[in-house]
């Protein structure tokens, strides 16, 4: 029976599930883990997560295709994805079969939660791992905690999908010490400063450049970059610091196995920027965002496509993502995974 919940007015913002995954980590192995009914975590005071950061986490969909089954998209590469996380967090990976299992096992209990298909809507997974044991000299936790609980989001953009306009950021994307390319709490940490300053100052997200160099595009707090030159070709940056969207890795696949569009993974000097035809975010969260604008430091590059909407080239690559992840178009194997 699904849950008593308003699909079609549904924000992005948690709300609480029966059910959670959770998986414990002592004596230098994982237990068996399982689900459990507490939201809530009790930990000591002095815990590394408090103290030193030590977290990470990873953000999927599960969703209802139109042929009544409950899937989700490429789960085996967040797995991965956060066990190279992990490595550069001294924290141990999760095994990417279990994490694959953990999935299968929260969304299946969750089963209520999951949106109706053509809603828009889709339950969100958020796995996520922590130092759990005390320590206060600098060193990593032995003790973690391995989670993964799920919450019913609606679709993130209502009433179509409007160009956003960023502004080119003076800070760094994330912590120092080439961090970047990992998926943790410490680098959002580090971004909430400058995305507030950039809502303050009117944009919706900021454009992160090399921190280097102050000349290469990377990326925005929680998205990557995808442009469409004037040519048609797909370019999206090369960095080693730029986190590697499950996203924009299946774009870049779709654009060149399903479009036939030629596709450049490749550093992305900012003086470039003003000749792409179309810009565009990309990540779970809303699959493709148009941007419509970048701030540069008072000038404004505008994009030509048109203003109001998505781009033409953007929009036949969202589409037919949205129509392999949804089932309507055949999907590479192992993409699109069934959980009942
Ligand atoms: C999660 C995330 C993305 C998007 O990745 P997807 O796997 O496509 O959801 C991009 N950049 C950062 C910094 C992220 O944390």
């Amino acid at each position: 029976m699904s849950k008593n919940i308003d699909w079609s007015s549904l924000g992005f913002g948690y709300i609480q599930t029966d059910y959670r995954y959770v998986c414990r980590y002592k004596d230098g192995k994982w237990d068996e883990g399982g689900i459990e009914t507490d939201a809530n975590i009790t930990l000591n005071e002095c815990a590394c997560v408090f103290q030193y950061c030590q977290a990470c986490f990873e953000g999927l969909k599960a969703y209802y295709t139109k042929d009544g089954r409950i899937v989700c998209f490429r789960p085996d590469l967040n797995a991965q994805r956060m066990a190279d996380t992990c490595q550069r967090l001294e924290m141990p990976a999760f095994p990417v079969e279990k994490f694959v299992e953990a999935v299968k096992m929260v969304v299946a209990a969750n089963a209520d939660y999951v949106p109706p298909y053509g809603t828009g809507a889709a339950l969100y997974l958020r796995p996520f791992m922590i130092g759990t044991n005390p320590v206060i000299g600098v060193k990593p936790a032995t003790e973690f905690e391995f989670r993964i609980f799920v919450t019913p989001v609606g679709p993130y953009f209502r009433g179509g999908v409007k160009p956003i306009a960023l502004t080119v950021s003076d800070f760094d994307r994330a912590a120092p010490h080439g961090t970047g390319a990992i998926k943790a709490g410490l680098n959002y940490a580090m971004s909430l400063h400058p995305v507030m300053e950039a809502h303050r100052a009117g944009y919706a997200e900021n454009m992160y450049l090399d921190a280097a160099t102050r000349t290469k595009v990377e990326e925005t707090g929680g998205a990557n970059f995808i442009f469409i030159t004037k040519d048609g070709k797909l370019v999206t940056p090369k960095s080693d610091s730029i986190l590697p969207s499950i996203t924009r890795r299946s774009i870049m696949v779709v654009a060149e196995k399903y479009l036939g569009m030629e596709v450049e993974h490749r550093e992305v000097p900012f003086t470039e920027v003003e000749t792409f035809a179309e810009c565009g975010l990309c990540g779970t969260a809303a699959v493709i965002s148009p941007v419509g604008s970048i701030n540069d430091h008072g000038r404004e590059i505008v994009f030509p496509s048109d203003k109001e909407e998505m781009g033409p080239v953007l929009t036949r690559l969202y589409n037919t993502l949205r129509g392999i992840q949804m089932g309507e178009i055949e999907a590479p194997e192992g993409w699109v995974v069934t959980i009942q």
